[in-house]
């Protein structure tokens, strides 16, 4: 059984297409590492997932067709999207950006509980409820962003490049807690990620994306453990 089933999915802007057809699957509860080089489309495939790029297909989450849907109605099904560049409002305080994460929520209650579980997993962010999100690091901006993302109390988490300006220990600390909160929530996750060592650390199965093509599945493990693949697709080794 599958959480999110994404089919021969077509997407792009006006008349570029970037995506060119693709086709997998994220079984409940997994973590599944989208990789790639820059402009294979892996931005995309999460705008696609989250409705604000229009998408031909289908994507399905347990069983709902997401694809038609506006952006809005993707969130209240409980997709989350952290975007490259974390989309934080600079001006307002950590406190207020996490109370807007729950915007969108057809129940209110029980957001303060939230707000509290979310600490737990960015105890930084706490001490700095009254600080403007402009004047946080980008470490700290980026837990934010994360943070804001569970505000949703989503059932599948798209995580854009979260490794994206921040130093290896912030970035290895970041993805320590995507893990623990993917463990403790059981939340679905989808990370597209330049790091693909980091994003293989933490994930169960990989997908490798060029223009707009899948060329290579499998578990984490497997692709992390082939030389070959490593040094043709992901560049490192
Ligand atoms: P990167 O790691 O550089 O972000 P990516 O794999 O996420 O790369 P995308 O950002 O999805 O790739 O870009 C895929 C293609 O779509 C690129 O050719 C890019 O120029 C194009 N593209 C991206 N955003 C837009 C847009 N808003 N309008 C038109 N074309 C776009």
């Amino acid at each position: 059984m599958s959480d999110l089933s994404v089919t021969e999915l077509v997407a792009g802007y006006g008349d570029a297409r970037v995506l060119h057809g693709l086709s997998f699957t994220v079984a409940p509860g997994e973590i599944c590492a989208i990789l790639g080089p820059n402009g294979a489309g892996k931005t995309t495939l999460l705008r696609a997932l989250s409705g604000m790029v229009r998408g031909r297909g289908s994507v399905r989450l347990g069983g709902t067709e997401l694809t038609g849907r506006s952006p809005d109605t993707i969130a209240r099904r409980g997709v989350a999207h952290v975007p490259e560049g974390r989309g934080t409002f600079m001006p307002l305080t950590v406190e207020e950006n996490l109370r807007l994460g729950a915007y969108v929520r057809r129940r209110r209650t029980g957001v303060d509980a939230d707000l509290d579980r979310i600490y737990t997993y960015f105890p930084a962010l706490k001490s700095r409820l009254r600080q403007t999100a402009g004047s946080l690091s980008g470490g700290e901006q980026q837990m934010l962003a994360i943070g804001r993302a569970l505000m949703l109390r989503p059932r599948l988490l798209l995580l854009d490049e979260p490794s994206l300006g921040l130093a290896p220990l912030i970035t290895r600390e970041l993805f320590r807690i995507v893990r623990a909160i993917n463990e403790q929530e059981r939340t679905t996750v989808v990370v597209v990620e330049q790091n693909a060592h980091l994003a293989l650390g933490i994930a169960q199965q990989a997908h490798v994306l060029e223009t707009g093509r899948i060329v290579l599945s499998g578990t984490a493990e497997r692709i992390r453990a082939d030389e070959q693949v490593a040094q043709s697709y992901l560049g490192y080794r």
